[in-house]
């Protein structure tokens, strides 16, 4: 059955309803896979960690995750990311901060697949933007896959062989992405906050019998969101920014 994945939701519950709802399509799955970043930026930190959890996801820690939960430094955000941060500590449930301290900094292996937020040479904070920083998590994988969130771009890069340089591969959107050469590394991009000048919610599929991920865009009720966002107090760039997906 195919795996449901997700990256950086953001306390986007808009986003991950639609995702949810677009993604019925291609279920049921067997699973929920989260690649950090559940939380920060957005208004709904809770209902998103109760999504994430009434359905057993398995959900490695991003970099605002940690940062929520005082495993990582404030001062290593930009001055909007980390009055996101604190907003969300004081508005988060005691069940949910304890869920959130939970999840692993470290990457997860599964099956074929190894999770991790940030890159296998630094799981938390590098952002596996070029071949050259996707070559060194490659070099490393235990996994024929390796997916990534934190930039909150889609990419894939593949290694063709052992010894072979790493190359961007073409991933469009809809389109069924096998496994060519010997490993390859990819973000499906983000849920709740995409950075691709496309407003769209981002997922992906994964289908472990076919070997072939795909990945999805599906429009949500962002005004909401960016209401919400005023309403709580959050600051206005952050809101606007999911209008022009930036
Ligand atoms: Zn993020």
């Amino acid at each position: 059955m195919p795996i449901l994945v997700l990256a950086d939701i953001h306390s986007n519950l808009e986003a991950l309803q639609a995702v949810a709802a677009d993604a019925g399509r291609f279920g049921p799955f067997d699973a929920v896979w989260c690649l950090g970043d559940v939380v920060s930026y957005g208004p709904d930190p809770d209902a998103c960690i109760d999504w994430l959890r009434e359905r057993e996801a398995v959900c490695v820690a991003g970099n605002h995750d940690l940062a929520v939960t005082g495993r990582e430094p404030l001062d290593r955000f930009n001055p909007l990311a980390a009055v996101a941060c604190r907003w969300t500590q004081r508005n988060l449930t005691a069940g949910a901060r304890d869920w959130l301290v939970g999840l692993p900094a470290s990457p997860v292996p599964v099956g074929d697949v190894t999770l991790v937020h940030g890159s296998l040479r630094d799981p938390v904070w590098e952002y596996a933007l070029r071949a050259d920083v996707a070559a060194a998590s490659l070099l490393v994988a235990a996994t024929p896959w390796v997916l990534v969130g934190h930039s909150h771009l889609p990419l894939a890069f593949e290694r063709p062989g052992r010894g072979a340089g790493v190359v961007a591969r073409a991933w469009p959107e809809g389109e069924p992405l096998g496994l060519r050469g010997d490993r390859m590394l990819l973000n499906p991009g983000s849920v709740g906050q995409p950075r691709d000048g496309d407003a769209r919610a981002a997922y992906a599929v994964f289908d472990p019998e076919a070997g072939a991920i795909t990945r999805h865009r599906v429009e949500y009720d962002l005004p909401a969101t960016q209401a919400k966002m005023r309403a709580a107090g959050l600051p206005r760039p952050l809101a606007d920014r999911l209008a022009v997906g930036r």
